[in-house]
């Protein structure tokens, strides 16, 4: 399995041939060698891009130099702390998901974490599996296009992102780019209840008010009239009631 971080893509070479595969691109940043080491080799078998940073400094330079889908963040770090970093990071307008390494009895710090602009957190010791879990979970939600790709079904409709267009059958039905999006997002995030503040927030990048309401409203009523078959009882997008939207996926 080769990584190549200028294409962005992983070359794994199954019997008789080359598969290519788009994975995202990690940056480590962990002082200790030996977590450092099982997280990286942990991360390719899945099939991720691997970037190492040792202390605080190496990281600030890897960021600045490449384009990272995630940040693996200790939080505990020689030079500049992560905490240090994130919030430097998000100061300078670094989009990137963060998700903060603590060690046990550092509640405190993570709650501050979150509020520097990290994205999640998961406390040593940690199970790999559960790290997986977390890192698939932040990259759903911050890239539901590639969690998904651009042709993708979407309960019994086929749906063409770069056509704008969604297919039942043979009825070919035409999207906003912005109904992509929320096509891709519920997409991405199946069989959780996905709230309005999420959505409104994810897909249209801001934050809610209630001109943002109201305009998410309508997209969401837009919508479901072009691909729901009923309406007034809708299957594919449905609401639950005082919490937001669901898309289930069996
Ligand atoms: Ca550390």
């Amino acid at each position: 399995m080769v990584w190549d971080p200028v294409l962005r893509y992983v070359a794994k070479w199954e019997p008789g041939r080359c598969v290519m595969e788009q994975k995202a691109y990690i940056l480590v940043v962990e002082d200790e060698q030996k977590i450092r080491t099982a997280l990286r080799d942990f991360l390719e078998f899945h099939g991720f891009g691997v970037a190492e940073a040792v202390d605080g400094l190496e990281a600030e330079r890897a960021v600045a130099k490449g384009k990272f889908d995630l940040i693996l963040l200790d939080l505990m770090l020689p030079k500049v702390s992560g905490e240090q970093l994130c919030r430097k990071w998000r100061q300078d307008g670094l989009q990137s998901p963060v998700i903060m390494l603590t060690a046990k009895g550092q509640e405190k710090e993570k709650v501050a974490g979150l509020d520097l602009g990290a994205d999640d957190y998961i406390t040593k010791p940690f199970s790999l599996e559960e790290l997986l879990a977390r890192i698939n979970a932040v990259l759903r939600r911050t890239d539901p296009a590639r969690a998904v790709g651009q042709n993708f079904k979407f309960a019994d409709l086929n749906v063409d992102i770069a056509a704008l267009k969604v297919k039942r059958k043979n009825k070919e039905i035409e999207i906003t780019r912005r109904e992509a999006q929320i096509i891709q997002y519920f997409a991405a995030n199946p069989n959780r209840v996905i709230s309005r503040e999420e959505l409104y927030k994810e897909v249209w990048d801001e934050t809610m008010t209630d001109l943002g309401t109201r305009t998410m409203d309508m997209h969401i009523a837009k919508l479901r009239s072009k691909i729901e078959r009923n309406v007034a009882e809708p299957q594919i997008i449905k609401t639950v009631r005082g919490a937001g939207y669901k898309y289930e996926n069996e």
